[in-house]
């Protein structure tokens, strides 16, 4: 079976995990955690990074930050992963959806600005793929309506928008190290703090309401509790493994670009003859290969390919059941405008195998397994 995934693994995880024991230091906030979250500061040019234990409490520790009350309106897609919505949900807030432009499955901008309120404090978007959402019309937005915005760049590692890294343009971004990603420690993510008025009470809030992050570099003389919290701090375990992805990231990208490449040179044909629809880049989008998605003609076709790729080896596997109709979005949400292309969109959605060393045989033999079902259509 071709699985549409498999972790990363790079070569020197076990070395670096070797050394965070000898450095008898595995709790957070070692070495290692040092090391990652200086490596992205200084290639996305982020003025702080904190490491933590997944993209859901990156999340959780950004909506932390914004103070919400009850009442207060989070606008953000239908269209992607629960921990978009859990976070906001946290603080009491509510979830506002809207509808998504189906060219790039990203949310679309003009519904943000139909959706705002005198109550709207946040707007989370999320980049869909690692292909930008239009940050040129979202920074406009926010920026008018003096609105909070996280972007969940979970997916968003290496890519960019205008040269400019994802992640690195709201008051928050939030990227995921999960298994599933690009880049991994098992379970682990980041936070990107790009408005430095956060910085001090980030630390706190993930240091478990204290000022420990102060006293460990020597500018109190002992620490306590100062405020809410939480524990956000991944093991120096896992990010003596991440460690070592991040410093061969650019070969990952390439690998994973060479794969997306491959899959779009070879079907492009079914996507002129109209059978089937490829991922859209819009222009100043630098994506890095995330995920491969192609889109069926409908749900029933859909089971169909999924069904025959089965029989044939090949793992193709769809998401996301849109937030707002599953059972907790009905309960704690509500869609603000009408969900015109969300449902549709996503039911026809279905993704290829995608992951860093992925041969070209395997590549190849899941072209080969899309264009016999359309051939014989
Ligand atoms: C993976 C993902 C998350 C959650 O990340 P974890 O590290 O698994 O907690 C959040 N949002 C999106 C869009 C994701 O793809």
């Amino acid at each position: 079976m071709i699985n549409f995934n498999i972790p990363p693994v790079t070569g020197n995880e076990l070395q670096y995990i070797q050394k965070a024991i000898g450095n008898r230091k595995i709790c957070g906030d070692g070495e290692f955690t040092k090391k990652c979250s200086q490596w992205m500061e200084e290639r996305f040019k982020v003025q702080k990074v904190l490491m933590t234990t997944s993209g859901t409490s990156a999340l959780d520790l950004a909506v932390m930050l914004c103070d919400l009350k009850e009442g207060d309106e989070v606008i953000l897609p239908s269209f992607t992963f629960s921990s978009t919505a859990t976070a906001p949900l946290l603080s009491q807030a509510s979830l506002v959806f809207v509808d998504l432009d189906p060219k790039t499955m990203n949310i679309d901008p003009e519904r943000i600005r139909e959706a705002i309120t005198d109550k709207t404090k946040v707007v989370i978007i999320m980049h869909y793929g690692g292909i930008s959402c239009d940050m040129d019309k979202i920074m406009d937005i926010v920026k008018e309506h003096n609105l909070i915005l996280i972007e969940d760049a979970a997916q968003g590692v290496m890519a960019s928008f205008k040269g400019k890294a994802l992640g690195t343009f709201g008051d928050f971004g939030c990227y995921s190290f999960h298994e599933t990603k690009n880049y991994s420690m098992g379970e682990g993510g980041a936070l990107l703090i790009n408005n430095p008025q956060y910085n001090e009470r980030a630390e706190i809030l993930r240091e478990k309401g204290t000022d420990r992050s102060k006293f460990n570099r020597g500018q109190v003389d002992k620490y306590t509790w100062v405020d809410r919290g939480d524990s956000f701090l991944p093991s120096e375990l896992n990010t003596a493994y991440l460690f070592a992805q991040l410093e061969q990231a650019d070969q990952i990208n390439e690998d994973r670009k060479n794969t997306w490449n491959f899959y779009y040179s070879q079907l492009e044909d079914l996507q002129a003859k109209r059978q089937i629809e490829l991922p859209y880049l819009p222009e100043g989008a630098q994506h890095n290969a995330h995920l491969f998605y192609i889109k069926t003609k409908d749900l029933e076709e859909r089971s169909q390919l999924i069904q025959f790729a089965r029989e044939q080896g090949v793992q193709l596997v769809f998401h996301y059941i849109p937030l707002h109709s599953a059972p907790a979005g009905l309960k704690y949400g509500r869609m603000s405008g009408e969900d015109q292309f969300t449902t549709v969109e996503s039911e026809r959605l279905v993704r290829l195998p995608m992951y860093y060393g992925m041969t070209s045989e395997d590549a190849k033999k899941t072209v080969s397994v899309i264009r016999e079902f359309y051939e014989n259509r």
